[in-house]
């Protein structure tokens, strides 16, 4: 592959991998990868030296911009040919249009191999640089690892750390911590009164409020509408407040429920008022446990706090209860 050809062909595949989002392996994305990889490499090899050499005998360098630039700033030309200054200026406008709209780790990767292609390229580095290769494939493989990890252990709606994440943090806590677990009120009746997407939006809201509680807890989400929060080092007593503190924030919350437009009737001629938003509410019932000397390990914690969450259920919900040490 010539020089040129090579250099726009990278940097046009290091931009699809920039904009691309992640869809899975499976027959289908795999063939239009292929394609896609096919049809860059013919566009370098055969399209661009024809449109090129034409633009050439027509007098203009490729198009009215790259011309432009060349005459604005003429020491680009020692950089990059015409049709390499084209290719980086589309590619450029593509990775930032994306870099804007959203950025993961992955992403930010492939922007800084994008940068360094074309930073070698000017500098004339580009010549068959194994160490630049292998370098630029390490930073792409480090932040494929770091976005699995956070996938692995983040929850993918909540956002805040999940189950896995929690099993692992429990491996870490010392002799002494406290186990909340915290479970919606009445979920289920909330997502069949206002639709399982509501039903997640306020998933969220729990989760976030939860997710700043204070007096050193953590939270995770366990699995549906439960959640757990560690405080390492403290007793029950200790945490109590804090876990009140978060209760009420979470019931005094005021959730608005987007009131849908109501279609105008026919025979009405002046529009509807606008319906108003609703305002509605959710609580959550807590139960602490403590690790003690007679329940020591984790799964009896867990379940001296679902004990004592069952009665806070019993005793009406919105409220926090102990368990029996
Ligand atoms: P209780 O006050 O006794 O806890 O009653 P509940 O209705 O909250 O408890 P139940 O266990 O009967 O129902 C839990 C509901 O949580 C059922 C399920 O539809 C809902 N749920 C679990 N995970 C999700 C989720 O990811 N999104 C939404 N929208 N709902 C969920
Ligand atoms: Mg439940
Ligand atoms: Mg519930």
């Amino acid at each position: 592959m010539a020089h040129t050809a090579r250099f726009c062909f990278i940097l046009l595949m290091l931009s699809w991998l920039i904009l691309s989002t992640d869809k899975g392996f499976s027959p289908t994305n795999l063939l239009i990868a292929l394609v896609t990889i096919a049809l860059v490499a013919a566009a370098c090899l055969w399209l661009l030296p024809v449109l090129a050499s034409h633009s050439q005998s027509n007098n203009y360098l490729l198009t009215p911009a790259t011309s432009w630039l060349f005459q604005l700033w003429p020491g680009l030309r020692q950089w990059f040919t015409s049709t390499e200054l084209l290719i980086t200026l589309l590619s450029l406008v593509l990775v930032l249009v994306r870099s804007f709209m959203q950025a993961n780790n992955s992403q930010i990767a492939l922007l800084v191999a994008w940068l360094s292609l074309v930073i070698l390229h000017c500098i004339n580095q580009l010549a068959p640089n194994q160490l630049v290769v292998i370098t630029l494939a390490i930073i792409v493989c480090i932040a494929v690892i770091r976005d699995s990890f956070a996938m692995a252990f983040k929850d993918e709606l909540t956002g805040i750390p999940s189950r896995r994440a929690l099993m692992q943090y429990v491996q870490t806590l010392g002799r002494k911590y406290t186990l909340v677990m915290a479970d919606i009120d009445h979920f289920k009746k909330f997502n069949d009164t206002y639709g399982h997407d509501v039903g997640d939006e306020v998933l969220k809201l729990v989760a976030s409020k939860l997710n700043k509680v204070t007096g050193g807890g953590k939270a995770f989400r366990y699995g549906g509408e439960e959640f757990i929060m560690l405080f390492a080092g403290k007793s029950s007593k200790d945490v109590i407040p804090h876990v009140e503190a978060i209760r009420e924030l979470i019931a005094d919350y005021d959730i608005a429920l987007r009131a849908k437009p109501r279609p105008p009737k026919p025979e009405q001629k002046t529009p509807s008022k606008p319906a108003k938003d609703k305002i509605v509410k959710v609580t959550t019932s807590f139960g602490v446990a403590e690790k003690t000397s007679e329940h020591s390990d984790f799964a009896t914690i867990m379940k001296q706090a679902d004990i004592a969450l069952y009665a806070a259920k019993k005793a009406g919900r919105n409220c926090v209860k102990m368990a029996k040490q």
